[in-house]
């Protein structure tokens, strides 16, 4: 479910940018998005909490490798 728009932080080169807030597996969380200047989705809401987004991305990078 798409709820608007927010602006996320890339845990690689650090840039801010704003994209869909997406929400992550019927939680209060957002999906991360894929970052405009390097292509990783290592990539959270700036107001969130890293430690959770550490396991969405670990949780990701096994989907993305068990393909
Ligand atoms: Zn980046």
């Amino acid at each position: 479910m798409v709820r608007g728009k927010c602006f996320f932080i890339c845990d690689k080169c650090k840039k801010i940018f704003r994209d869909l807030d997406i929400e992550w597996m019927a939680t209060t969380y957002s999906t991360p998005v894929e970052c405009p200047q390097c292509g990783s989705y290592h990539t959270r809401p700036i107001l969130s909490l890293k430690p959770v987004y550490k396991r969405i991305w670990k949780s990701m990078d096994e989907q993305s490798s068990n393909k």
